[in-house]
This record gives structure tokens, C-alpha cells and sequence, in this order.
């Protein structure tokens, strides 16, 4: 079994990127900049957009957090969102979901200029995915692709089990593998709560990505043997030995699906930080305008 260390795979990628920075300045171009909208004081959303300012840091790029209370008005929000689509310095942007509920986030994302929308969260960079045409991909499946590159896992032919179809992941998972590129090329059966016989499906997978939030949902007797299994899963299970309280798994039991798979991705340390390296990929992307 092979342990896909999404940890190290994010530094390497986030070094790249630095380096490729330092190329772009010192030929005369401009810093990438990516700003980014966070609205309330939720702790979580206060800690992910935390870390995707200071990777901005780490890389060289330039960025610009935009604050508001949690009570601002849809159209301050979307006055704000048209100022950053006029600003010709800033590269790209990300809005921090989920905003309140007095809020349309439909509304929102789709006022992002297609153009700055570095998660591909828009309906037009969805649409560009579908069809195959360069575009910003999500960044927890973009970041997903890029482990199954760096491993050198083959995709080609193979059958693929996507387990979730939300718009973030599991969606977007499933168009990224039944691609006609050499990182998709696989048969993909999408699952969801409806599927019957869930385990039919995963028992004949070559590769299965599990992206539910059920804590340890996918067992041993749901794999087969060699299968690659990347576990999309964050969740909190109580844990009395931990001062906070509780330890973060994935929907995937680790300790017995270990033994049977071929590669695996841990929870923490697997997906989780390949997210902020690939939305630091789309901002680069953006900044070299290379669509
Ligand atoms: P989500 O929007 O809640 O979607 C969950 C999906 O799982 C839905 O499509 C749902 O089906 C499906 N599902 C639920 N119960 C099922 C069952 N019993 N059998 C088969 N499918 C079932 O979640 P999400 O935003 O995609 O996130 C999924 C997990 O990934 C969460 O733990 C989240 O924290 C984590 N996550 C991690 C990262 C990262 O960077 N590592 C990024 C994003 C999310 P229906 O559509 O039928 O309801």
C-alpha cells in the first residue's frame, strides 16, 4: 500500500509556484494578487480564508482580504464584487461560502467575472469544464487530479466510483475522470443517497473518491483488492484523549481500508492540503491570463 501524501505534494506544488513568481517579476510582469470576500465571523471560514492569505504570502503573490459583518446587504456585497471585477490589478478573487442566508449565493457567484472566478465556482467556468475547454477547476478536485498525477496512478480505462455529487466535489470529480485526457479517460459511476446497492458499485472500482462527510462510511468489505481510494471526508468524531475534544476522520476507514488498497490518501494530511495549492494554481493561471 502506497500512503498519498497530499502534505508534501502541496509543498512541492506551492515551491513551483514561488519560483515561477519570481521568473514572472523578474521579467517586468506584474505580482499575482487574489483577494478574497469573507463575510460573518464564522470561526471555520475565519481559519480557511486565514491559511489562503497567508499561502498567498508563502508564494510571493499579493493579497487582499475584504471583511464584512455578518448583517451587509446583498447589494453592498455585490457593489464590492463589481469593484474587484473593475480592478485591474487584482487577478482573482474567491467569495468565502457559505454567506449568510439573508444572501443569495447564486446571486453572488454569479456575479464574479468569469474571468477572476479562481474556484470555478460560475456557471461559465462549470460549463468550460463540461466542455472540455481551459478553465479554473475547483480547487478540492483540481487538487485531487494533481495527487493522482504526481503518483503517477494510471487513470486510463479504468472504472472510477465517485461517491457524492455536490457541486464542489463530487460533480465536478466525476466530469474531471470521465475526461478524454490522459488524467481522465475512466469509466465513472457517480453515487449518491440514492443509489441502491452502493457496494456492488465500489466492489468493482479501480479507484474510488468518497467525497460524503459520513465519518468512516466506506469499509473494507466495500473495496477491492489494490483499489486507490481518495477520501475527500473532514469530519469531527469525539475524541476524550484530545484537548479540543475531538480528531478529524474521513469517510473512509483507514485502518482496515489500508490493508486492502493499492493507494490511499490519509485524513488529515491526503486532500485537505492540496485545496490551497490548487487555488493558488487557478491565481496564477489567472495572472498569466492564459484564457
Ligand atoms: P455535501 O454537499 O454534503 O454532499 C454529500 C454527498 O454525499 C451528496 O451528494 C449526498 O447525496 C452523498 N451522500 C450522502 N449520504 C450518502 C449515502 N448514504 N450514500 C451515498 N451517497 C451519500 O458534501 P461536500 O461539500 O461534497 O463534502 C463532502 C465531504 O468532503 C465533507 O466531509 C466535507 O467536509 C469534505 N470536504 C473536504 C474538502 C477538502 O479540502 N478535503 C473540500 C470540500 C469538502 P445526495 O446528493 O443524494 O444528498
Amino acid at each position: 500500500m502506497i500512503l498519498i501524501d497530499g502534505k508534501k505534494i502541496s509543498l512541492q506544488l506551492q515551491s513551483e509556484i514561488a519560483q515561477e513568481v519570481k521568473d514572472m517579476i523578474a521579467k517586468g510582469n506584474k505580482q499575482p494578487h487574489l483577494a478574497a470576500i469573507l463575510v460573518g465571523d464564522d470561526p471555520a471560514s475565519q481559519t480557511y480564508v486565514g491559511s489562503k492569505v497567508k499561502a498567498c504570502e508563502n508564494v510571493g503573490f499579493k493579497s487582499t482580504l475584504v471583511t464584512f459583518e455578518a448583517y451587509v446587504s446583498e447589494q453592498k456585497l455585490l457593489a464590492k464584487i463589481e469593484e474587484l471585477n473593475n480592478d485591474d490589478d487584482i487577478d482573482g478573487y474567491i467569495v468565502q461560502l457559505p454567506l449568510p442566508r439573508h444572501i443569495s449565493e447564486q446571486k453572488i457567484i454569479e456575479a464574479i467575472k468569469p474571468s477572476k472566478d479562481v474556484d470555478g465556482f460560475h456557471p461559465i467556468n462549470v460549463g468550460r469544464l463540461v466542455l472540455n475547454l481551459p478553465t479554473y477547476v475547483s480547487a478540492t478536485p483540481f487538487g485531487i487530479v494533481q495527487l493522482l498525477e504526481r503518483y503517477n496512478i494510471p487513470t486510463d480505462g479504468k472504472h472510477c466510483v465517485v461517491i457524492g455529487r455536490s457541486h464542489i466535489v463530487g460533480s465536478p470529480m466525476s466530469i474531471l475522470m470521465a475526461k478524454n485526457t490522459n488524467l481522465g479517460n475512466c469509466t465513472v459511476t457517480l453515487c449518491h443517497s440514492h443509489t441502491q446497492n452502493l457496494k456492488e458499485h465500489t466492489l468493482n472500482a479501480d479507484i474510488i473518491i468518497a467525497a460524503i462527510g459520513k465519518p468512516n462510511f466506506v469499509t473494507a468489505d466495500m473495496v477491492k483488492e489494490g483499489a486507490v481510494i481518495i477520501d475527500v471526508g473532514i469530519n469531527r468524531v469525539d475524541d476524550v484523549t484530545k484537548k479540543s475534544g475531538f480528531k478529524l476522520v474521513g469517510d473512509v476507514q483507514f485502518d482496515e481500508v489500508s490493508k486492502k488498497a493499492g493507494y490511499i490518501t490519509p485524513v488529515p494530511g491526503g486532500v485537505g492540503p492540496m485545496t490551497i495549492a490548487s487555488l493558488l494554481k487557478n491565481t496564477l493561471i489567472a495572472a498569466k491570463k492564459e484564457f
